[in-house]
C-alpha cells in the first residue's frame, strides 16, 4: 500500500515525501484511512511503530478546512510527557512545514504568559500534558468547547503516573461529539473501562506489539554486588570494555539514582547527560540535544523520563537497575537495535533481582544469559573515596547505610533480598514519596475545592508504580501566581 491510497491532501502527500518515507507502517496504513472519515479509532501500539504519524498526518488534512478561534483549540492531543509532548510538535513542523496552521505546546516548566498568549491569538492544534492544561481551563484562558478532535497518546503510560483523574476530567470538557482517538501500548482493564466510557464505536487497530525484543539486540546479564558504589564501578567496567559502543542509554529505575549516577559518570571522565523529571525543561531538552547530535555519548535516564522518546541509532543500553516491572525492560532495550540495526543490551544483577529477572524471561520467552562475572572490585584504584559509603552514613529511614554494615563494605558478597532490605534499590519503588509536580503528575497541589478527593486517594494504589519519577519538584508555587497577588493595590493620595 502506498501513501497516495489512504486518502491523505497532497499538501500531506508532499511532506510525506519530502519525509523520505516510501510506504505507510501497519499502524498509519490501518488508522489514517478511518480517522478521515472521522471514526473513532483505539490504537493498540506503541512508539517505533510509527503511530505519530498515524494520527498527525491525517490531522494535517483534516485540518486544511476551517479556521482557528481565539482560546478555543480545534484538535488536542494529549501527551504524558514534556518530552513527547515535544516530539509530537516536532512531527507537526516537519509534515505540516506548509500547511499554515498554528500549533501550541502547554507543558510545565515554561512560563504560562507566553502559553496563554498563543492560546489568545488562537490554535489549531494543542498539546499537552493533562496537568498543565487543567491549570490553563481553570484559570479560565482556555475553552476547550470547541475541541473536534482529541488524541489520548500512551494511555498505559497516562495510568502508570495516575492521570487517569484527569484524563476523565478533560473528557468531560471536551464536546460529546467530538471525534477521539486513543493510543495505548497495553490494555489493562482500567484502560478498556475508559475506552468504553469515551470513545464512541472505535475502530480498533492493533499492531504487533514487539514483546520480544528484536533479533537484532544482543541481551546479557551481568553478575554485580549490590550496594551502589559497587554497581557504579560494575557499569564503568562494562562501558569501558564493550566492544562497538557508540553511544548508550543507561537506565536506573528512580530519578534520584538517576542524579547521582550521572554526577558519578561524569566524575569519572565519561560524557554523560541525565534525563529525570527533577531537571527543568531547558535542561531537559539540552540534554537530550546533546545525546541525540553526538556530543555526549551517555544517557542516564529513568523510565519516566525516556518513555517513548524516539532516539535512532543507540548502539547500547544498560540496565543499571533491573526493571521491576518486566515490559519496562522490552521498552528499554527496544531503544537500540531500531530498523535492523545491531544493538547490545547490558544488566546489571545482584542476588536480590532474581524475581525481577524471572519475570522478564518469562515475559520475553527467552533466558537471558550471563556474560562472564565481573573482576572483583578489590583494590579497584579508580574508585574515588566520595564515590563509597561513608562510614555510619545513614540512609533516610536512619538505618545504616551498606558500607557500615558490610564490615569492609567493597569487598562484601551481595546479600538475599531480605538482607538488604534498607538497601536504596532493594527498596521497591511505591514505597518512596517523592514531590508531586503540578505539570506532569496528578495534580497534587490542585485546590482541594477542585477535585472531590486529594489526588493521592483518587489514584489506585496499585498503579503508583512510577512514583519515583514524576516530574521537577514545584517549589514553593512554582510558576503559578495566585491570583489575590495580581490585585492592584490602592494607594492613598496624600494630596
Ligand atoms: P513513532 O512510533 O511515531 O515514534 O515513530 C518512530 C519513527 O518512525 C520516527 O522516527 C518516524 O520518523 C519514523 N516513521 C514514521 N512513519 C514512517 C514511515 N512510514 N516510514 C519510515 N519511517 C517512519
Amino acid at each position: 500500500m502506498s501513501f497516495a491510497e489512504l486518502g491523505l491532501s497532497p499538501k500531506v502527500l508532499a511532506a510525506v515525501e519530502a519525509a523520505g518515507y516510501t510506504t505507510p507502517t501497519p499502524i498509519q496504513a490501518q488508522a489514517i484511512p478511518h480517522v478521515l472519515q472521522r471514526r473513532d479509532v483505539l490504537g493498540i501500539a506503541q512508539t517505533g511503530t510509527g503511530k505519530t504519524a498515524a494520527f498527525t498526518l491525517p490531522m494535517l488534512t483534516l485540518l486544511e478546512k476551517g479556521r482557528a478561534r481565539a482560546r478555543m483549540p480545534r484538535t488536542l492531543i494529549l501527551e504524558p510527557t514534556r518530552e513527547l509532548a515535544a516530539q509530537v510538535q516536532e512531527n507537526f513542523d516537519r509534515y505540516g512545514s506548509n500547511s499554515g496552521l498554528s500549533v501550541a505546546l502547554l507543558i510545565g516548566g515554561v512560563s504560562f504568559g507566553d502559553q496563554d498568549a498563543k492560546i489568545t491569538r488562537g490554535v489549531d492544534v494543542l498539546i499537552a500534558t493533562p496537568g498543565r492544561l487543567l491549570d490553563h481551563v481553570e484559570r479560565g484562558k482556555l475553552l476547550l468547547t470547541g475541541v473536534e478532535l482529541l488524541v489520548i497518546d500512551e494511555a498505559d503510560r497516562m495510568l502508570d503516573m495516575g492521570f487517569i483523574p484527569d484524563i476523565e476530567r478533560i473528557c468531560k470538557l471536551v464536546p460529546f461529539t467530538r471525534q477521539t482517538l486513543f493510543f495505548t501500548a497495553t490494555m489493562p482493564a482500567e484502560i478498556k473501562r475508559i475506552t468504553d466510557q469515551f470513545l464512541h464505536n472505535p475502530v480498533q487497530v492493533e499492531v504487533a506489539r514487539p514483546a520480544t525484543a528484536a533479533a537484532t539486540i544482543t541481551q546479557a546479564l551481568v553478575h554485580t554486588r549490590s550496594a551502589p558504589h559497587d554497581k557504579r564501578q560494575t557499569l564503568r567496567r562494562l562501558i569501558r570494555s564493550a566492544e562497538n559502543l557508540k553511544n548508550a542509554i543507561v537506565f536506573c529505575n528512580r530519578k534520584s539514582e538517576v542524579a547521582i549516577l550521572h554526577k558519578s559518570l561524569v566524575k569519572h571522565g565519561f560524557g554523560a547527560v541525565a534525563l529525570h523529571g527533577d531537571m527543568d525543561q531547558r535542561s531537559r531538552m539540552a540534554a537530550l540535544d546533546s545525546f541525540r547530535n553526538g556530543e555526549m555519548p551517555l544517557l542516564v535516564a529513568s523510565d519516566v523520563a525516556a518513555r517513548g522518546l524516539d532516539i535512532p541509532d543507540v548502539s547500547h543500553v544498560f540496565n543499571f537497575d533491573v526493571p521491576i516491572h518486566a515490559d519496562d525492560y522490552v521498552h528499554r532495550i527496544g531503544r537500540t537495535g531500531r530498523a535492523g540495526r545491531s544493538g547490545w543490551a547490558f544488566t546489571l544483577v545482584s542476588a536480590a533481582d532474581g524475581k525481577h529477572v524471572s519475570a522478564i524471561e518469562t515475559l520475553t520467552g527467552n533466558k537471558i544469559p550471563f556474560t562472564n562475572d565481573p573482576p572483583p572490585v578489590e583494590g579497584d584504584d579508580e574508585e574515588e573515596a566520595s564515590d563509597r559509603p561513608r562510614r555510619g552514613r545513614r540512609d533516610r529511614s536512619g538505618k545504616k547505610g551498606e558500607g557500615e554494615r558490610s564490615h569492609g563494605g567493597r569487598t562484601r558478597d551481595a546479600k538475599p533480598a531480605h538482607d538488604t532490605k534498607s538497601t536504596h534499590e532493594a527498596k521497591p519503588a511505591r514505597n518512596a514519596k517523592p514531590v508531586r509536580d503540578a505539570e506532569e503528575s496528578p495534580r497534587a497541589t490542585r485546590n482541594a475545592a477542585d477535585s472531590p478527593k486529594p489526588a493521592d486517594q483518587r489514584r489506585p494504589a496499585q498503579r503508583r508504580r512510577h512514583d519515583e519519577d514524576d516530574g521537577p519538584v514545584v517549589i514553593g508555587l512554582g510558576d503559578h501566581v495566585p491570583s489575590f497577588l495580581l490585585t492592584p493595590i490602592r494607594r492613598k493620595s496624600n494630596g
